[in-house]
């Protein structure tokens, strides 16, 4: 692992986030290891589920230094988002170091100790660049043992097959939710949608600009926005659902909540091959109960909770910069561990690989300017 020594960052996680810092930094002057625990770039793009095409559009999705290619559609699916991160890494030359797990990220005097387990290494700056994949949200219902079908997390989902000639119940309608559940309503299959509270549904080229523009104050937006959604998007409250009365800003930047961008989710549920149920009270052996006391059956549940990062594992002793269920306190910003920074891990108003992007740049700069006055503090 010579590529880990003297440099002047070390970088946790190749996915786009761990990428774009590095190429940033890069582009600084600074030399920095990229540190993968799996054997590719990109590894969540890889298993995500197979119909995934990108939500937001390609202009806004590229990384920085690189967009995405002209030739690609403007929604690009999976497999053209792996191929972007691999060709990414190569034009910027970035050479991860592979089937390197990081343990554990700890002060070290005026240097950052990061235990791997093949070794440990130092540098003055760190960048947790980790991502959500590791932190299914599971929440659990009385009774969520006793089921007897199949039970799982939508980041294990991959395609309708397995569901042919079962009932299916898709919990949450977030994005991953409510692409799941038009898959499997795509497929015939007999698919229900678990709702528990109010939602807010934007159509998916309404995502980014000028809808959720950064540089008008929040309430504007939503509040100039409001009429333009309603048009587009109907009634949805005659579809069982309710709407949030937050605007789709508001409940990002307060709750860190995405809205459903919808790709045809409501036109299944408007012609019935998707059924609303509202939320779970508990779990029986052979289905629910819903919350208003109906019964139903299921073979297979699948849980589109999201996901809760948790890095209090991998930072136990750095102080002030989590909080205390283990997100950090700020991403893509100076934190209160000298030249300790956190990219890509909070959900962004336009887009979380737009959002990754600059954050990457900043953090660039910020740990470019750590450097230099570490090393004329030196004398
Ligand atoms: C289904 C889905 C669809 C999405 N679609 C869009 C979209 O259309 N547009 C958009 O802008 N955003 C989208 N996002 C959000 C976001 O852009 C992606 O999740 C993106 O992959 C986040 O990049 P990342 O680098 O932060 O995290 P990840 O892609 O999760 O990468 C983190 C990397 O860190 C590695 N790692 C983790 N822990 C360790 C460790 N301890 N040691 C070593 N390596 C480690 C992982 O193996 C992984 O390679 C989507 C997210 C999901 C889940």
């Amino acid at each position: 692992m010579d590529a880990m020594s003297d440099v002047d960052a070390i970088i946790v996680g190749a996915g786009p986030a761990g990428l774009s810092c590095a190429a940033s930094m890069s582009a600084l002057g600074l030399r920095a290891t990229v540190l993968e625990k799996a054997n590719a770039v990109a590894p969540v793009w890889r298993r995500h589920y197979d119909r995934l095409h990108l939500h937001t559009d390609r202009g806004h999705s590229g990384l920085p230094g690189m967009p995405m290619p002209r030739a690609y559609p403007t929604y690009p699916p999976r497999a053209q988002v792996v191929e972007y991160l691999e060709n990414y890494a190569a034009h910027f030359r970035i050479q991860p170091v592979f089937n390197t797990t990081v343990f554990k990220i700890a002060r070290d005097g005026p240097q950052w100790r990061v235990d791997t387990d093949k070794e440990t290494v130092s540098a003055p700056i760190v960048v947790v660049a980790t991502g959500w994949a590791d932190f299914p949200y599971r929440p659990s219902w009385p009774g969520s043992k006793t089921f007897q079908g199949n039970l799982i997390h939508s980041s294990e989902y991959r395609n309708s097959s397995p569901y042919v000639g079962k009932r299916v119940l898709v919990v949450g309608f977030g994005n991953s939710g409510g692409e799941i559940a038009l898959d499997l309503a795509n497929a015939d299959i007999d698919t229900t949608l678990a709702v528990r509270g109010a939602v807010q549904i934007l159509p998916r080229d309404l995502l980014g600009f000028p809808i959720l523009q950064k540089s008008l104050p929040t309430d504007l937006v939503d509040f100039i926005n409001a009429p333009v959604i309603r048009l587009a998007v109907g009634s949805i409250e005659r579809l069982g659902l309710k709407r949030h009365a937050k605007g789709p800003r508001r409940m990002i930047e307060e709750d860190g909540r995405v809205p459903l961008l919808d790709i045809g989710t409501l036109a299944k549920i408007r012609d019935g091959s998707i059924k609303v149920r509202g939320g779970i009270d508990r779990f029986t052996p052979d289905g629910v109960v819903f919350s208003n006391k109906d019964a139903q059956g299921f073979d297979a549940i699948i849980l589109a909770t999201g996901f809760r990062p948790d890095l209090r594992d991998l930072l136990p002793d750095v102080k002030g910069v989590l909080t205390q269920d283990g997100k950090p306190l700020v991403t893509g910003q100076a934190t209160n561990g000298p030249g300790l920074y956190f990219c890509g891990l909070i959900a962004s108003p336009t887009g979380q690989l737009r959002e990754i992007g600059l954050e990457a740049r900043r953090i660039a700069g910020l740990a470019r300017r750590y450097v230099d006055q570490e090393a004329s503090s030196l004398g």
